[in-house]
């Protein structure tokens, strides 16, 4: 069995608008060598088509297959919980069109869910409506709960800040579907075929794509291109199966020669 990668993509294919150098080498050694990757987002803002788009015009050239976004997992996931159900939405194009395709109707009244994305147009009479229709009885869903993400200006509120909101006014905990939820993580290797010893999880966020990939025993790299620095790594009870400075420092032949070293498994080490 091939391995195949799941790819984070700001902080390790990009920041903000910028290519971050030795990304696109990297992305052409898997398409060279047929490797199956996925690029995998907690942001629902945009379609995986706008997202094909953007890594297109940064000289990455993959089409929406390639693409999956934690809008489409929360709406095949709330497909399965309540076929053509209904929904209240804060959030924009890439949730909306993901709910759409996969039957959901989007209203303002007596929703099964009020389903909570990334926005930049959240007024506080959305926050209140959202409030109350969890407060009567729909159940409250979380694209992720990112707490906030760095823009080149510096930190913009993340999904799981707007959701708190809602979660503190309500009393109600929000299911949330994003990276490191394992319903994501699941349908992301499902996509490619993949089964858990041979994918590879690499981001740049040990609190979600870590996280994700070491609660589903993948392998994981962490790229210090991003968010996380060497010194915060002391801070966790997990540690990613590699950490390098970016995608500029990894070959795809080298990593799985790593990871297709044999473990002895718990029965091996007994008999030893
Ligand atoms: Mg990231």
């Amino acid at each position: 069995m091939n391995f195949g990668y799941l790819i984070d993509m700001d902080g390790v294919v990009y920041r903000d608008s910028q290519l971050i150098p030795g990304a696109a080498r990297f992305i052409s050694e898997l398409q060279d060598a047929k490797i199956p990757f996925l690029f995998l987002t907690n942001n629902s803002q945009r379609t995986r088509r706008d997202i094909a788009i953007k890594l297109q015009r940064l000289g990455i050239d993959v089409g929406p297959e390639h693409v999956f976004t934690c809008a489409m997992a929360t709406a095949r996931f709330l497909a399965r919980q309540k076929p053509n159900g209904t929904a209240y939405v804060i959030g924009e194009g890439g949730l909306l069109h993901a709910l759409h395709t996969h039957g959901y109707a989007v209203v303002d009244k007596d929703p099964d869910f009020v389903v909570i994305g990334e926005g930049r147009t959240l007024s506080y009479e959305m926050i209140e409506t959202a409030l109350n229709l969890v407060l009567g009885g729909a159940k409250l869903v979380a694209t992720n709960m990112d707490p906030n993400c760095p823009t080149t200006k510096g930190t913009r509120p993340g999904c799981g800040a707007v959701v708190a909101m809602i979660e503190e006014a309500s009393g109600v905990k929000a299911f949330s579907v994003g990276k490191p939820s394992p319903v994501m993580m699941r349908a992301a290797r499902k996509e490619l075929g993949l089964d858990t010893e041979h994918t590879i999880m690499i981001g740049d966020t040990m609190e979600t794509d870590i996280l994700g990939g070491v609660q589903m025993g993948y392998q994981t790299v962490l790229v210090l291109s991003g968010s996380t620095k060497t010194e915060h790594l002391c801070n966790y009870a997990y540690t990613p199966s590699r950490v390098v400075d970016s995608l500029a420092m990894l070959s795809h032949n080298e990593l799985i020669g790593q990871f297709s070293t044999v473990v002895p498994n718990e029965m091996e080490l007994a008999v030893a």
